[in-house]
This record gives structure tokens, C-alpha cells and sequence, in this order.
């Protein structure tokens, strides 16, 4: 089993590498929107080795949750899962007094999963999170947005080729008006991520350079927009293999699960009544 987890971690890293050297990165994001709930090194793991899977559960879970089987034959999805464990550790104090202090660390596990292609049985309610592009969902989710946004929204027009912009002195973003829908949002996803992560205060990425901080920006609004099932297939990525040239593959991995948590927390909000 030891065995196991080393290769799968090799393969891991190589994957990692891969996402961000190649032409994949927009493709890899719209797939981590469906699995936001995974770790951004489970997401790799699952779109190596099937990257057509839009739905995945444990064999038992299948049967259990969804009522479905997996089917005869079919070959398991290999992902880590975490173990949670402790152990008490003699320590002594600066009087000379022996105390026990609890350890706790994490271990991994090789475990399996399926996709729904790969499993049959009754049918899954199917989640309602396509954008049909009316008016109605557009406002609905625009108002979301602007609810879920750590500072105040304001449409108005400025002498910029920018479509929006996130103030941190001033705490506000602005929105250029009269842009298209699909345009509206993705530059309000966009300026809301700048606006959580990179804000003077306890913005988890505040101290990134600002090349990063505009990959993780826009990389949140095309996963979100993936979720909600809007095209995005006019989104820039090129510039993602230079940024990420030179960086370690934990460096890269620890930005992909602060892009992931960031997508999973505002795809939440919105999908919340
Ligand atoms: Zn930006």
C-alpha cells in the first residue's frame, strides 16, 4: 500500500506540472467546477485518469445515496483519503514536570471511486444550475452576487478599456454598465474574488504578486461561470505557463485549493436559495 501512495503521488505531481505547462488549464478548471468539493490533488487525480467524469462516488455510496450499481467490469477511479490520526507524546515541562500532549497528524489512503457513466440504476435529479440566459436568472444571480460581495457593488461608467475594477483603498468595486450579460458576470466574479482574496486586511492572498493575484481572480470567475454552465471559451489563459514556470509543485497546488475554495464558497452562495 506504501508503494501505492508513492506512485500515485509521483503521478500527482506530474499532473500538476501538466495542467499549467499545456494548453489544458481552462479545460482542467471547468472540470475542478464539478468536483469543487474534492482537494484540488484529488481533482488531478480524477481527471487524469477520467476526464469525462461528471459525477463520482464511492461503490457504496452509489448504492446507498443514489440507488445505482456500478457495472460489471468497470475499473475504479484511484484518489488519496485522508486519515485522520493522534498519538499522546511524554513531553516535559520547563519545572521538570512530565506532561502528555496530543499529536495530531494526517496519514493518507488509496481509495476508489466511480463515475456516474460507469454506475446503473434510477435516475439522479439533475441539479438545476444551468444559466438559460433569461433576464430573470441573470438579475437573480447579479443581485447574489452583489449580496455576497465583502464590499459594496456600484455599475457606473469610467474612462477605462477595464471593465470593472476592484478599489482596495476606497473597499469597492465598480462595474462598467451596459456590457453584455455574460460579460457582466464573469467581470463581477472576477472583481468579487480580488475583493476576498487580495483586500488589505485578512485577505488570504493579500501579499501575492500581482500576476498571481489576477491568475487566481480570473481563474475563480471561469470556474464559477463553469458551474453555472455559462461559456467562457473566450477566457485568456496564456499567459498561466510563464506564471507558473519556476514554481514548485506545492507552491502550484496550494494555489489550485485557494482557487477551488474560493469557487466552492461563491458557487455555494449562489446555488443557496
Ligand atoms: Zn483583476
Amino acid at each position: 500500500m506504501a508503494k501505492d501512495i508513492e506512485k500515485i503521488t509521483e503521478e500527482l505531481e506530474q499532473g500538476v506540472k501538466d495542467v499549467f505547462t499545456s494548453e489544458q488549464y481552462a479545460e482542467y478548471l471547468a472540470f475542478v467546477s464539478k468536483f469543487y468539493n474534492y482537494s484540488a490533488n484529488n481533482c488531478i487525480l480524477i481527471w487524469m485518469q477520467k476526464p469525462d467524469a461528471s459525477l463520482v462516488a464511492g461503490f457504496k455510496a452509489w448504492q446507498t445515496k443514489f440507488k445505482r450499481n456500478v457495472k460489471k467490469g468497470e475499473k475504479g477511479i484511484q484518489i488519496l483519503a485522508p486519515c485522520p490520526k493522534k498519538f499522546t507524546k511524554k513531553v516535559t515541562d520547563e519545572d521538570g514536570n512530565e506532561t502528555e500532549k496530543v499529536i495530531n497528524y494526517t496519514t493518507f489512503r488509496t481509495t476508489y471511486v466511480f463515475d456516474i457513466s460507469q454506475t446503473e440504476g434510477e435516475d439522479i435529479p439533475k441539479f438545476v444550475n444551468d444559466l438559460t440566459g433569461d433576464v430573470e436568472q441573470f438579475d437573480d444571480l447579479v443581485k447574489k452576487l452583489v449580496e455576497l460581495s465583502p464590499v459594496p457593488v456600484n455599475f457606473e461608467k469610467f474612462e477605462s478599456p477595464a471593465k470593472g475594477y476592484y478599489d482596495r483603498a476606497e473597499g469597492k468595486i465598480v462595474v462598467q454598465p451596459d456590457m453584455s450579460e455574460l460579460q457582466t458576470l464573469k467581470t463581477l466574479i472576477h472583481e468579487i474574488s480580488h475583493a476576498i482574496l487580495h483586500n488589505d486586511e485578512d485577505g488570504e492572498q493579500k501579499d501575492a504578486d500581482r500576476h498571481t493575484k489576477e491568475v487566481q481572480a480570473e481563474s475563480v470567475a471561469y470556474t464559477v461561470c463553469a458551474a453555472l454552465g455559462i461559456d467562457t471559451s473566450d477566457y485568456s489563459f496564456g499567459y498561466v505557463a510563464s506564471w507558473s514556470a519556476g514554481r514548485e509543485v506545492k507552491e502550484l497546488t496550494a494555489s489550485m485549493d485557494v482557487i477551488r475554495n474560493t469557487a466552492k464558497d461563491i458557487i455555494e452562495s449562489l446555488k443557496a436559495a
